[in-house]
């Protein structure tokens, strides 16, 4: 079937055109905005209906929502991306989730223009069959809130209609920093709520939260409250170092030093309060002139390389765990564990439960560093190991408090019993022969704390 499907698209083709047969990215970025001052401008209005026709022309991909309403009760779009047909990827495991807004200030407009190239670079390569693409979208959920600022956009400034600066209204050490207009308290204005209720409805999980602006070419990771490395500095760095060798030479970092303090920042709130890596990216501030608002395609393409690699890759920017072997013998145990992401983790544990759910030893708190092979070992009594249980695998995705925990079982026939004794091998069933011996454990290498801490920590987090 598959084979008649592809001879007729084969002979349907054979009569089109070569050139419109093929992806030509040089029509994927049409904008829909008319010159205003020296501007090009996406009015509220255009993009409302840009973005129902993508809804319309496009459902396998497209989900068009609402994270709220702007001040003035302007729709806030949040274009979803992602291969609707499939509600995890093809081998089963969740999806990865990124997060992008653009269009804070009003008179930002090349922010608000990457942010929207960037649903509109997915959804017409999708359609043209480019593989990248469509790799992406059966992987990935893009969720782009392209114009967090309707207001002050359609009016040309910076500010929301009550004249706040929406990037210092964040509940995140909010106006704590020499700053002008933070609002009267953190998320007072409605464009903030609902950008962060979002966040906490429906991209918890995000791997990747990209806030878009104009000004500097810079990217710009957390803090901009502290001058300080964030705890993620190892992702952080991975990252600028491999956009800096591979794709492009933006500056990109600490947002404190790179431009200057600022707090109640949506960048500060995605990193400190959501947990995830967050950058924010700054094109210049060169904006259109009238007449030359045809070459964003150009003006813009090193941008959107920098995001489709951020994007391609995004499931490398947390720790990711792989135990490769746990060796009990009498009085230890061993485990050797990889780190196949790019952030590091501190807080790794292994546990073994009963059947019934309940913890019969964790070990203590571990560090796994970014692409790493670890191998800690715990003195234990094997006792414990008598009842027939399951091994689990807990961690933050990464280092900073606010990430995500994973809870993993791991594989029991990665297991196995050295009986010091006489040398004899257990592995498989043996490896709940109730002759195995377990008991407590005293935490060493590694350890922070003592198991019932441990124990604790893992149940109030499993
Ligand atoms: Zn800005």
């Amino acid at each position: 079937m598959r084979v008649a499907v592809g001879l007729v698209l084969c002979m349907l083709m054979a009569c089109i055109p070569a050139a419109s047969a093929q992806f030509d990215p040089e029509h994927l970025y049409a904008w829909p905005g008319d010159p205003v001052d020296s501007h090009v401008h996406l009015t509220w209005a255009a993009l409302t209906l840009d973005v129902n026709n993508w809804a319309d022309d496009y459902p396998e991909i497209v989900d068009l929502t609402s994270a709220g309403e702007s001040e003035l009760g302007k729709t806030l779009w949040v274009v979803r991306l992602s291969d609707w047909s499939m509600e995890t990827k093809a081998n089963g495991s969740a999806k990865e989730t990124i997060y992008i807004d653009g269009g804070h200030h009003g008179n930002e407009y090349l922010g608000t223009a990457l942010a929207y190239l960037t649903a509109k670079w997915y959804i017409n390569a999708w359609s043209e069959g480019n593989e990248e693409a469509i790799a992406v979208l059966q992987n990935t959920e893009l969720h782009i809130l392209i114009m967090l600022n309707p207001d002050g956009n359609d009016i040309d400034t910076r500010w929301n209609i009550n004249q706040v600066d929406l990037n210092r209204n964040y509940d995140h050490y909010w106006n704590t920093c020499p700053t002008t207009q933070p609002g009267s308290s953190a998320f007072s204005e409605s464009e903030t709520a609902s950008n962060s209720a979002y966040m906490n409805a429906y991209a918890t999980d995000a791997d990747l939260y990209v806030t878009m602006h104009t000004g500097v070419w810079i990217m710009l990771y957390p803090w901009g409250k502290w001058p300080e490395q964030p705890p993620d500095w190892e992702l952080f760095w991975r990252i600028r170092d491999d956009v800096q060798a591979n794709v492009s030479e933006i500056p990109i970092q600490n947002a404190n030093q790179g431009l200057y303090p600022n707090c109640g920042t949506s960048r500060d709130y995605g990193y400190g309060v959501m947990g995830f890596p967050t950058f924010t990216f700054e094109t210049d501030d060169e904006q259109f002139v009238p007449g030359s608002f045809e070459n964003l395609n150009e003006r813009l393409a090193e941008e959107m390389d920098v995001m489709r690699f951020l994007i391609n890759n995004v499931w490398y920017w947390r720790a990711r765990l792989d135990v490769q072997a746990i060796t009990v013998s009498d009085d230890a145990l061993e485990l050797e564990v990889v780190n196949h992401g790019r952030a590091s983790t501190t807080n790794a544990s292994l546990e073994y439960h009963d059947v019934a759910g309940e913890v019969l030893w964790a070990s203590p708190y571990f560090t796994v560093n970014s692409s790493n092979m670890t191998s800690v070992s715990f003195e234990v009594d094997d006792d414990v190991f008598e009842t027939k249980g399951m091994w689990n695998l807990n961690y933050q995705k990464r280092v900073i408090n606010a990430s995500t925990w994973v809870n993993e079982s791991v594989d029991g026939n990665l297991t196995v019993f050295i009986d010091d004794e006489d040398d004899r091998f257990l592995s498989g069933v043996g490896l709940f022969n109730p002759v195995a011996v377990i008991l407590g454990i005293i935490g060493v290498g590694a350890l922070f704390r003592n198991e019932e801490e441990a124990i604790e920590e893992t149940l109030n987090h499993g």
